[in-house]
């Protein structure tokens, strides 16, 4: 191969490149279930899978602000919202306190467009290495089932809350979230933040 040849094939493999990188992350996030929000009745919780794994950008978006909690091990990341909560895993997103099926899609194509935008702007940004947990104790309190069913010995879930919070209680000893496999992604969530 000359060497006009050589060095035009390295510019469009290194423009290849440069495109590869410069494309969005995600292309969407596909709506694979719904829930009863059962902290909000009348809400519900979306369930989504992206387009790709968000392994790469949840270190990123564990830079934004409202993180709750991010652990880095299990590559999760969850945000606070003004109402409920948004989760990350790699292969899925969870949303709680939703109005409808219509808010819960826009909420992920947001949720699209801001992954993209962290992605774009990667190399200004500092990926997290270490886990991030700083729970508040409405952020516990709006996790747990809310039915004030006092089976842990509390009188109130943000009794429990505040134990949990202090280190007095244990998850466990909420038999309601333990029994109900619905609470499933919030029992993980508590998990991480406590
Ligand atoms: S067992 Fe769980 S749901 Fe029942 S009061 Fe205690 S914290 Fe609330």
């Amino acid at each position: 191969m000359k060497g006009d040849d050589r060095s035009a094939r390295c510019g469009r493999i290194k423009s290849q490149w440069k495109s590869v990188q410069e494309m969005n992350y995600l292309d969407s996030i596909t709506l694979t279930k719904t829930l009863p929000c059962l902290a909000e009745p009348g809400r519900i919780i979306v369930i989504g899978k992206p387009s790709q794994p968000l392994t790469d950008i949840i270190p990123y978006l564990a830079t934004l602000p409202d993180v709750i909690v991010y652990n880095p091990i299990t590559c999760t990341v969850t945000f606070r919202r003004q109402h409920g909560f948004m989760t990350l895993y790699t292969d899925k997103v969870y949303i709680t306190k939703v109005k409808d099926v219509e808010e819960g899609l826009e909420l992920f194509k947001a949720l699209v467009d801001a992954v993209n935008a962290t992605w774009a702007h990667r190399a200004e940004l500092v990926a997290v290495t270490a886990a991030r947990s700083a729970p508040r104790l409405l952020d516990i309190w709006a996790l747990l089932p809310q039915t004030n069913c006092k089976q842990c010995g509390e009188s109130t879930c943000m009794a429990f809350a505040a134990a949990l919070l202090q280190q007095k209680r244990s998850l466990t000893e909420c038999l309601a979230l333990s029994a109900d496999p619905s609470f499933g992604e919030r029992r993980a969530t508590l998990e991480a933040m406590l």
